[in-house]
């Protein structure tokens, strides 16, 4: 008997192939029954320099078994449409690229306690649950504003993702190697796998609170904060305990994974039919993304993201029309599904209280459900004198004021955060109690794309969040 959430063979879509009728199912999304996309103009797509070895390695990986189920993207659509009815607030976090190097035990465990620790700052000092997403298990891609990169005079292309080419400033390894997107999806499925074991196996038991505070952070301010409120929220489970109650909900986390979906030949690689509804999910990650490069209305990605069922995001930066946005929102949500869209706005600490209020009014005018979700880091992103690619992280809470602020004039719901971070004590952001300065980027500078924020500075985050959101 197959499962309730079991996933089409390729062979069975391959069966289909001669069909080019369009279904519409439960009312969601119209699905090319075929799994074919129309040739439209793709932004950002690795220059590929071998087509039959891209081809092979494609074939390989519409092989691959899921690393998602429908099912569980059907939830993540539930829970997000909490967020937008104001019920529930959205986390997501984890690195701007993930890298092969770093996918160990040790950085995954620590990038999940950090989201983990955030989230229950969240739900204690907010009183919401929290919708806890990682830029993870897939966040392999990156678009870049230039796509060649010139040191000392020597041109190479730029890095595109670990899924794309290496780092590292030689021929070689920038080279676009199609092994690697094989790569890309053996390393996320592991990663999926182990957090799925300390989301279910116990590690994320509420009971663990302190557990998650330990090593450098604790001594910080922030770790000093978060080790107070752990031990009441502690006070309040043995309490509940002793009255005979322990919920399942307190020993298991939901945790999903979120990354851009920017390769059109991955993420039609691992698209497939759901057996039950007939409707097409990427099961490369539970929430997929359009990037702010790749946002065109008539461009592939898109059109991709109409396709398939999973709940889908769109970045939204300062020089977007309001009304290019309304008509993405038309094409990606036609059917009106709450949580099926998120919005996540990245205007920069000076912008969004100009720009912010008339997409937010437009969209709302629609009657096009979305979550509305704030990225304040990608519009916050600078050079530091000593020549470092950094953020600061008051502009990354001005941002999120803000944010805040428009909304609560706009009488919309502000559903949730979308933030660069890792669980490292790196020194890649300017500020915060942690009193990183300039002088010390070059310290623990290890991102291979943007500066992330450093643990303390996640939690101090979801401390000032948590206020906010209480006041909201
Ligand atoms: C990102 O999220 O890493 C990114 C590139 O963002 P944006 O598309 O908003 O610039
Ligand atoms: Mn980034």
């Amino acid at each position: 008997m197959k499962p309730p959430h079991s996933l089409a063979e390729p062979t069975l879509y391959a069966e289909r192939m001669n069909s080019s009728q369009v279904q519409k199912t439960r009312g969601r999304v119209e699905t090319p029954m075929n799994l074919e996309w129309p040739d439209l103009a793709a932004a950002q797509q690795p220059p590929w320099p071998d087509l039959v070895e891209l081809e092979e390695s494609v074939a390989k990986l519409r092989q691959m078994p899921p690393l998602v189920f429908a099912g569980e993207c059907d939830q993540l659509t539930d829970r997000l449409a909490a967020a937008g009815r104001g019920e529930a607030f959205v986390l997501t976090g984890g690195d701007c690229a993930e890298t092969f190097e770093a996918n160990t035990a040790d950085s995954i465990r620590a990038r999940l306690q950090t989201v983990l620790q955030m989230s229950v700052i969240l739900t204690y000092g907010a009183s919401l649950p929290v919708v806890k997403m990682g830029r993870l298990a897939g966040q392999y891609f990156k678009p870049r504003s230039k796509t060649i990169e010139m040191r000392d005079g020597i041109e190479m292309t730029s890095y595109l993702g670990d899924a794309v080419n290496a780092l590292e400033f030689e021929a070689g390894a920038r080279r676009p190697d199609p092994q690697r997107l094989l790569r890309a999806y053996h390393a996320s499925g592991s990663a999926l796998n182990l957090v799925r074991a300390f989301t279910m196996g116990g590690f994320a038991d509420l009971r663990q609170v302190h557990a998650w505070n330990q090593d450098f952070v604790r001594d910080s301010l922030a770790g000093q904060r978060y080790e107070l409120m752990a031990r009441d929220i502690d006070k309040a489970l043995s309490f509940m305990h002793a009255c005979g109650a322990d919920p399942d909900e307190f020993q298991r986390v939901e945790f999903y994974a979120a990354h851009e979906a920017l390769s059109m030949d991955y993420e039609r690689a691992l698209t497939r039919i759901d057996s039950r509804t007939g409707n097409a999910y990427d099961v490369s990650g539970h929430f997929l993304w359009i990037g702010e490069r790749t946002r065109q209305l008539d461009g592939a990605h898109i059109h991709f993201a109409s396709t398939i069922s999973n709940p889908i995001g769109m970045k939204v930066g300062p020089t977007a029309s309001p009304e290019d946005i309304v008509e993405a929102a038309r094409i990606l949500n036609p059917n009106n599904i709450p949580g099926r869209l998120s919005l996540i706005t990245r205007m920069g600490a000076d912008l969004v209280r100009d720009k912010l209020p008339d997409i937010v009014a437009k969209v709302d005018a629609s009657g096009i459900p979305v979550v509305w979700v704030c990225d304040p880091m990608h519009g916050n992103t600078r050079e530091s004198a000593n020549g470092y690619k950094t953020r600061l992280f008051d502009d990354v809470i001005t941002e999120v004021e803000g944010y805040f602020a428009v909304h609560r004039e706009a009488g919309t719901f502000p559903g949730g955060i979308h933030i660069e971070l890792t669980g490292d004590d790196v020194t890649e952001c300017v500020g915060g109690t942690a009193g990183v300065a300039e002088g010390d980027l070059s310290q623990r500078y290890e991102t291979a794309c943007d500066p992330r924020l450093n643990r303390e500075q996640s939690l101090e985050l979801a401390f000032l969040v948590a206020d906010m959101l209480s006041k909201r």
